[in-house]
């Protein structure tokens, strides 16, 4: 089975796109940034990212997303030091979704693979790209959340130009059903494609 990334800065749609390779070509998606969050609510997790960050990173037993930001973000060695509790978690539990699933291939949709060097454990990238003043438009329509925080979480991520020539297929997602076109030749293609070593 090919594993297949799918990735994209913050509202360039890869979640949508990712839903219309499942919804109409059946294919099997793994959220890796959901599925992170859900691991960091386990006790597994929990002590582990206790014993780094404190007793606040919780509140009744539930991640302070808020809280964990404020201090990862202006420290790099303790965002390192937090990756190293979270991405081996995702890491076995992706491997184990995919020895449940039964399809040619999955995507792995992440809004970071090239950043920390996780697309080498991918047989193809998908790259999902839209404009930047269009992206913040659709993050502040549907989230709660200023210009500002979206372009720090845009600073956090490589731009576009740095990404396209690493990535297998790119879907400029401005128009959707136009994308829904790519996706169809994209779906073929990867369908046909040996896998990628
Ligand atoms: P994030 O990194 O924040 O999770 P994302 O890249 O996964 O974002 P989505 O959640 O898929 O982006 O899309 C962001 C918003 O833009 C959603 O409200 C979605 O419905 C909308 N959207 C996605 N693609 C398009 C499109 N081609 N045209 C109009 N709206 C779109």
């Amino acid at each position: 089975m090919k594993i297949v990334g799918i990735t994209g800065g913050i509202g360039s749609g890869k979640s949508t796109i990712a839903r219309y390779f499942n919804e109409r070509y059946y294919v099997p998606v793994y959220y890796a940034d959901k599925e992170a969050k859900t691991l960091m609510n386990t006790d597994a997790l929990r002590g582990q990212i206790i014993n780094l960050l404190g007793d606040k990173a919780y509140i009744n037993n539930t991640l302070d997303r808020k809280y964990i930001a404020s201090k990862v973000f202006k420290d790099s060695k303790l965002l390192e030091q937090l990756n190293k509790i979270v991405h081996p978690a995702v890491g076995a539990h992706f491997e184990k979704w995919c020895d449940a699933q039964e399809a040619p291939y999955v995507l792995k949709e992440a809004a970071i693979l090239f950043e920390n060097g996780t697309q080498s454990l991918c047989d193809f990238v998908i790259l999902v790209t839209a404009p930047e003043d269009i992206r913040i438009q659709r993050i502040l329509e549907r989230d709660q959340t200023s210009i500002e925080e979206i372009k720090n979480r845009i600073d956090k991520q490589w731009d576009d130009f740095k990404k396209i020539p690493l990535a297998d297929f790119v879907i400029e997602n401005i128009d959707l059903e136009i994308s829904k076109k790519r996706v169809s030749e994209i779906h073929l293609q990867l369908l046909a494609a040996p896998i990628n070593t």
